[in-house]
């Protein structure tokens, strides 16, 4: 695998680092790879009011969009449970948003990971 991904996949794990996750305990790292290949990483944030929780993909994408990347190629997610786990509804809705063509990248450990088309997580998406 390219260095490039090899980078995205430690940002995804060390970003988990960051979570604020005091209710779930469940800590999820993000990291997104832009098209000009620039990496921005996130972390899930929750809130005493459970419905206000911001996913680690949102906040990774939120942060490449604010900072002027909006197609994005590759999302590493990283949680600190043994399993994998996919982006929610939501999040796949969002980045569809900004790259339909996107490949994400469930992260075990740096050496254990499945790559996945975001169009079939989300084969159907809602569209204006
Ligand atoms: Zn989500």
């Amino acid at each position: 695998m390219e260095n490039k991904l090899i980078e995205l996949i430690k940002s995804s794990i060390k970003a988990k680092r960051n979570s604020y996750s005091p209710y779930s305990k469940f800590k999820v790292g993000a990291a997104i790879l832009t098209k000009h290949g620039k990496i921005f990483a996130g972390a899930n944030i929750e809130c005493a009011s459970y419905s206000l929780t911001i996913c680690a993909e949102r906040v990774a994408a939120v942060k490449a969009i604010s900072s002027g990347e909006l197609k994005f190629k590759y999302i590493a997610i990283a949680t600190n449970k043994k399993q994998v786990a996919f982006p929610c509804g939501a999040c796949l809705q969002f980045l569809t948003e900004f790259s339909s063509n996107l490949k994400v990248i469930l992260v075990k450990s740096e050496k254990e990971y499945k790559i996945f088309d975001l169009k079939d997580l989300l084969p159907q998406n809602f569209v204006l």
